[in-house]
């Protein structure tokens, strides 16, 4: 069953063409046999493709990962401005923040798999073997909360990762980081002076994925959203 809630939500797709997801996207994704869209994708690609903010609902396996990354690399091809290589403070358009470094690894295989062949360069984060990677040029950037080298905290206050042009924000498995103690850190980050604001002040677009509905997440969702959509499938 699925649930929507908001204003002016968007219509369901019903397959992949109906995305426009261009050649590049089209080829790697039948590269990789992704045909038809989950139910997941069927919803929220259409959602986020429409600049809207979303809270979804959604476990690991639903294909929540293709759900937010294919039309968020489909608008990064489109707007096609490289990243700046060889600068020491990357400013990625957008910023994946995961719980852990397994979620981060298949995150950013994903990304790495669906931008192939275009400019877009996705880096993983989590300890510190990523620097060298962050200065060949950082569009997505995937990464943890947490102490240690390499984790965005330390990123940040190293001056190797900015927020200053994170135009896409994604929060994913948001129970388990507010289960894991990471929500005042992310909190904080939200506040970070160069972090572009939410509408209407700013044009940041968050999306916020859970595996289960709490209220504590629902107060953070509208915290950190406008305007925004819910899904839930089950
Ligand atoms: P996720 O829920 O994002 O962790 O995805 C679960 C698995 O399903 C991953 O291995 C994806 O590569 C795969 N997957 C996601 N969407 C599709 C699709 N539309 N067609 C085929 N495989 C998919």
């Amino acid at each position: 069953t699925v649930f929507i809630s908001g204003e002016n939500h968007t219509m369901a797709m019903k397959t992949f063409a109906a995305a426009n997801l261009g050649p590049i996207l089209t080829d790697n994704m039948t590269r990789s046999g992704y045909r038809e869209p989950t139910l997941v994708q069927k919803h929220a690609i259409p959602m986020v493709a429409a600049g809207r903010d979303l809270i979804a609902w959604a476990r690991t396996g639903s294909g929540k990962t293709a759900a937010y990354l294919l039309p968020i690399v489909n608008k990064l091809i489109e707007n096609n401005n490289e990243a700046e290589t060889g600068e020491t403070m990357q400013a990625p358009k957008c910023v994946v923040i995961t719980p852990t470094r397994e979620l981060a690894i298949q995150t950013h295989d994903d990304a790495r798999k669906f931008a192939e062949g275009s400019m877009v360069k996705s880096v993983v984060a989590y300890d510190d073997t990523c620097v060298g990677q962050l200065q060949k040029g950082c569009d997505i950037l995937v990464t943890c909360p947490g102490p240690g080298p390499g984790k965005l905290p330390d990123l940040l206050e190293k001056g190797l990762v900015s927020f200053a042009n994170c135009k896409y924000l994604v929060l994913d498995e948001a129970n388990r980081m507010l289960e894991m103690g990471f929500m005042p850190e992310i909190e904080g980050m939200m506040e970070d002076p160069a972090m572009p604001k939410k509408a209407p002040e700013g044009n940041r677009q968050t999306l916020l994925f859970s595996s289960s509905s709490t209220d504590e997440i629902q107060e953070r969702a509208q915290e950190f959203l406008t305007d925004y959509l819910c899904l839930a499938i089950q």
